[in-house]
């Protein structure tokens, strides 16, 4: 039975909320650090006020008037304290101010901006005292009150109690405080520096626990096959495509081929922003293993991606006399039975197809290298299975490409033990892609934009974040918006409409017709994300462009600027400082970072096992990363430390071990 059943506040329902957010005792509990911190430390008064955080403590001047329109509502009041008076506004929060009364001083905290011409301070909340305020990531059927008053609970419980898990020698030398300590400076801090020593401790501890898990879960380093071909030329390969490589790609490809002679299991990630040129490198990678006499397998993470691949196989190695073929879900069952004899004679030597590769109905003659497009991580299953198909048990060398650049502290956690390479230049002639941000009343205009567009032969890109209308959510649809458009504003224009689940023929003849150019507009969802390559394509336009991640938002606006023309991104909606970063960087590696800092790591990754786990302080910290990973070296190399390394890795396998199963890095 869980601890947290006794608390105060915490019944039935909200205990299953905790437990699927993974919170199901004192101490997950404790772990779950605020998201963020109100600081209300000192007031300041009104005259002195500037935009940003602040605290003042004065009176409503007037009873605070709440105004309803539709399903909003807007209240405003006027405070003043001896200095002046400042508006208060609360956007669709009534109850916010349903306790100020008049003529009484009280505290208030929020943000000071300038609206409408003049300085207000926004959606302020009234405090009881100064101090800090921790704010929680948010659960359902959970406030942030509530969350506030079920930590206080449990820090009274473990107080004075033996919670400390590292011995006190480790944390006198690395600097980390106790772990009661830090529980209580995190969740309760008197100061910054308090909330500096909790944050330390903390990340300190999931970091080293965190990267420990990592090298338990990794499986036995098996033989590796190396790959010596000594008539492969790789300037040959070079000059047999049609255009120049940029020295990025060919610095890439000579570290590849460099690791495939081993005899140890390549493990490389390729980062690359879209348009780098990764597939170019990719099939020179193949060439150079076909040509040793071995079989390369190709794996993308959607059909349509797989499709693509093909298209640029058919287009780059058509004088190479490489045998290549696709197999995917949608295939017919007697042409699949086809292409797995074709696989399992040896009659193809490129393979090409969605992650179903590596399923256990395909055999292989001889695969010597997997190739996988924006997926980095293997199961520790799925690379046992990927070892029994290369034959004799070796593990055949992987090749991860990757267009999600990913900032190199959340890599060095993520990614220790992989070698990287980063492509971190595009081919010349590339358009660098205007972003522009679109609120809703300039809609009209961007669609006489398009219009204007599509008759001079360019095509455009409209991208909603569903599928079908939602009743929870205004957000645009793919549907929706295709009905409403090809029956009003696009009427003349050829549109087509695709989406995730579309059936295979019709998706079919709507991609082949924007291809072809024959259809000048292309609704969607994100499933045009990766892969797509439209050199006529000029216009992307992203609806609801706040539901999207940053490094999403700069993926789909790499699907545009592949020709000549000056090509535009448009995201709708309001302007904020999320958005503005896109406006002003076409640099991956930045958004990445921006990205990785406004969401943390789980939203970053898109992945809730691994948010879970690195839900943390300090994953941004590259100094701090770099620390505990030359602590964990050193713990790992000295056999004077093996005490230690006992106590971690027991400690890790009960944290992690048991996530880490299924979701183990290469
Ligand atoms: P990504 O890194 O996003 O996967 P692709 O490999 O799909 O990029 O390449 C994008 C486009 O650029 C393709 O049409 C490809 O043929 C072309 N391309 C790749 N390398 C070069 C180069 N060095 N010079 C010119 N065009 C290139
Ligand atoms: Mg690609």
């Amino acid at each position: 039975m869980s601890e947290l059943q006794q608390f105060k506040g915490v019944g039935p329902k909200r205990l299953e909320n905790l437990k699927v957010a993974g919170i199901d005792s004192l101490e997950t509990l404790l772990n779950t650090l605020p998201r963020d911190y109100l600081h209300a430390q000192k007031t300041i008064s009104i005259s002195a006020l500037k935009e940003g955080e602040v605290c003042i403590f004065a009176e409503a001047l007037a009873p605070v008037i709440t105004q309803y329109f539709g399903g909003r509502s807007l209240s405003r009041t006027t405070f003043g304290d001896d200095s002046g008076k400042i508006q208060a506004i609360w956007f669709n929060q009534p109850w916010s101010s349903k306790q100020i009364e008049p003529g009484k001083r009280i505290l208030l905290a929020g943000k000071v901006q300038v609206y409408r011409g003049r300085l207000h301070i926004l959606n302020p909340k009234c405090l009881e005292r100064i101090g800090i305020y921790p704010s929680y990531p948010s659960f359902p059927s959970i406030p942030n009150s509530v969350f506030v008053s079920i930590i206080k609970q449990a820090l009274d419980i473990v107080a004075g109690k033996s919670f400390e898990n590292l011995p006190e020698s480790f944390c006198q030398r690395y600097n980390l405080i106790g772990k009661i300590d830090a529980w209580r400076m995190a969740h309760q801090p008197n100061s910054l520096n308090e909330i500096e020593k909790a944050k330390r401790r903390m990340a300190f501890e999931n970091l080293l626990l965190f990267r420990m898990a990592m090298q338990l879960a990794r499986p036995q380093e098996q033989d590796g096959i190396p790959i010596e071909s000594d008539k492969f030329k790789l300037n040959e390969f070079w000059s047999s495509l049609p255009f120049l490589p940029t020295s990025a790609q060919t610095r890439t490809l000579n570290q590849i081929v460099d690791d495939l002679k081993q005899s140890k299991p390549m493990r490389r990630l390729v980062q690359g922003d879209v348009g780098s040129g990764k597939t170019a490198v990719a099939l020179g990678a193949a060439s150079y293993v076909i040509d040793a006499g071995y079989q390369v397998a190709l794996m993308a993470p959607t059909e349509l991606l797989a499709q693509q691949h093909y298209k640029t196989a058919e287009r780059l190695l058509s004088s190479s006399g490489i045998r290549y073929g696709i197999i995917t879900g949608s295939m017919k069952a007697a042409q699949k039975r086809r292409a797995m004899q074709y696989i399992n004679r040896g009659e193809w030597d490129l393979i090409i197809g969605t992650h179903s590769l590596i399923g256990q109905e395909i055999h292989y003659h001889n695969l010597a290298l997997v190739i996988t497009d924006e997926q980095h991580r293997f199961g520790v299953r799925q690379r046992q299975t990927l070892a029994e198909k290369a034959g004799d048990y070796k593990a055949p060398h992987i090749l991860a490409l990757s267009a999600t650049p990913i900032p190199r502290s959340l890599a060095l956690t993520l990614y220790a033990d992989l070698q990287v390479s980063v492509m971190d230049e595009l081919p010349p002639g590339r358009q660098q892609v205007k972003t522009r941000i679109v609120p809703e009343n300039r809609r009209m205009d961007l669609y006489r934009y398009i219009k204007e567009k599509a008759k001079s032969g360019e095509q455009s890109f409209l991208v909603c974040p569903l599928v079908e209308d939602s009743e929870i959510t205004e957000a645009a649809s793919a549907f929706g918006l295709y009905a409403q458009l090809s029956r009003s504003v696009f009427k003349e224009i050829p549109m087509e409409l695709t989406y995730g689940g579309q059936p295979a023929d019709e998706k079919e003849k709507a991609l082949s017709n924007f291809y072809s150019g024959k259809s000048k507009v292309l609704v969607s969802t994100t499933v045009i994300e990766v892969g797509m390559d439209a050199p006529n394509a000029t216009t992307m336009v992203i609806e609801n462009a706040d539901y999207f991640g940053l490094a999403q938002l700069h993926q789909l606006r790499g699907r545009v600027g592949r020709g000549e023309k000056e090509s535009w991104c448009f995201l709708l909606g309001n302007r904020n400082e999320r958005l503005e970063t896109l406006t002003k960087t076409n640099d991956g590696f930045q958004i990445a970072q921006k990205d990785l800092e406004l969401r943390g790591p789980g939203e970053f990754l898109g992945n809730r096992q691994h948010g879970r786990m690195l839900n943390i302080y300090g994953i941004s910290d590259l100094r701090l990363i770099e620390e505990v990973n030359t602590c964990l070296e050193d713990i790992i190399t000295d056999p004077q430390q093996s005490e230690l390394r006992l106590l971690l890795e027991q400690l890790a396998e009960q944290r992690y071990a048991s996530q880490l199963q299924d979701a183990a890095l290469h």
